[in-house]
């Protein structure tokens, strides 16, 4: 594997760079503490190409690979971890969940609106009482005639009211058996399907996250996603790509953080010196700067292994795992290294610190990633 990033990736990542600083950086306070949603800013991404990375050119999308998939959202994040994760979600969970399993018609329909961002895409698993225990889901379709019927609640969605279509995976067996579930595609719209309460979170405030409700809503069976029963498999696949794209973020939050960290120490004096000639910050450096470079090698793996269409379970659950914990210790240590002043809304860190916390929970949390790693390694 060749770590060197190709010239192609380098131009994506400007790409995304720029656009960061030009359209987002500016704002990043105001929608942090207004909770704002900026829709305006996906469509414009849309245009760039950044709304549909991985999707074939032939739908309307870039038709890049994970590498430069990688560093859209590193870039992005480095800037605004929100940003970066509702960029994710869209491209890698709802997109990729259609790009993956969709048939040709349903492709041609849905994919050329995802990638261009005319539409935003949402992606509905979890439920209230079901987050790590997702198989266990209790929102249900059940088959009238050439229709399904959908009732029941999907929550913590990211652009649950904002997206134009959702891929949401329904019971369709009996509770606790073997390929109880199903993926359908709801388009906004739709009777019988709205948002409910919207989250107040912690971090990644300007990401909508908000409840699905469905009450009786009716969909055709052309909207479904594959087989009867293979919901909950298909949705672990699209995970194997979900966990790259938090891996992703958690790095862009890591180096946001430690960049702005690394800057400050030198021009932050104590005792007549920048408090970068302590070693008990350049020790914190340090580790900073080694543990995101193996974060990087372990993300750069995944993304390796998904490009040649290889089994990549395991190396995704490792780059999430170890790059979202590198995430919160980095961001930890970068508000220890402003001190008092990074205990403000002054300086950019208190902000990564509380985004990075959801990087270690959403897609699966930490204890998922290992439950997930374990298995694999035993099954040897
Ligand atoms: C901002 C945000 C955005 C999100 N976006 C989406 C989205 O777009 N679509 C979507 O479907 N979901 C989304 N989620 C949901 C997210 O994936 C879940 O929150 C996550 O999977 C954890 O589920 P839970 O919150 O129910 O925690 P729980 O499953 O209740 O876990 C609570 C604690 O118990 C631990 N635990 C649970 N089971 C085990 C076990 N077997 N072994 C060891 N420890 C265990 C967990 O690790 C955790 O520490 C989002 C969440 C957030 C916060």
């Amino acid at each position: 594997m060749n770590f060197q990033s190709a010239e192609l990736t380098q131009q994506v990542a400007q790409t995304a760079r720029d656009f960061a600083q030009q359209h987002i950086r500016p704002h990043v306070m105001d929608w942090d503490e207004s909770q704002e949603f900026p829709l305006h800013i996906f469509k414009e991404m849309g245009k760039l190409g950044l709304m549909g990375v991985l999707v074939p050119e032939e739908y309307g999308g870039a038709g890049l690979s994970y590498f430069e998939y990688k560093s859209v959202i590193e870039e992005i994040s480095k800037v605004c971890g929100s940003i970066g994760l509702s960029l994710a979600a869209h491209n890698s969970l709802c997109t990729g969940h259609i790009m993956t399993f969709a048939n040709e018609e349903q492709k041609k329909k849905w994919l050329p609106k995802l990638a261009t961002a005319e539409w935003i895409g949402a992606w509905g698993l979890t439920e209230a009482n079901t987050g790590s225990d997702a198989g266990n889901m209790k929102c249900t379709a059940v088959k009238d005639g050439n229709d399904w019927v959908i009732n029941g609640a999907k929550n913590w969605i990211t652009h649950g009211n904002s997206g134009d279509i959702a891929v949401v995976v329904c019971r369709t067996g009996d509770s606790r058996t073997k390929n109880n579930s199903t993926s359908f595609v709801v388009e906004r719209g739709t009777k019988g399907f709205g948002a409910g309460k919207k989250e107040n979170k912690l971090g990644m405030r300007a990401s909508e996250t908000t409840e699905m409700i469905f009450d009786n809503c009716r969909i055709p069976d052309a909207n479904r996603l594959g087989e009867v029963g293979e919901g909950f498999k298909q949705s672990m696949k699209v995970l194997d790509g979900g966990r790259i794209s938090i891996a992703s973020l958690s790095l862009g939050i890591a180096k946001g953080a430690y960049e702005a960290a690394l800057k400050y120490s030198k021009e932050r004096y104590q005792f007549d010196q920048p408090i970068s000639n302590f070693q008990g910050i350049s020790f914190k450096l340090a580790d900073m700067a080694t543990e995101i470079a193996a974060a990087d090698m372990l993300t750069l793996q995944a993304c390796d292994l998904k490009n040649r269409g290889e089994e990549v379970t395991k190396a995704a659950a490792m780059a999430k795992y170890y790059a979202s914990e590198v995430a919160v210790k980095v961001a930890n240590d970068a508000v220890q290294v402003f001190g008092g002043y990074g205990y403000t809304k002054d300086f950019p860190v208190e902000k990564y610190y509380r985004d990075a916390k959801l990087c270690t929970i959403g897609e699966g949390t930490s204890e998922i990633q290992k439950l997930v790693i374990s298995r694999e390694v035993l099954r040897k």
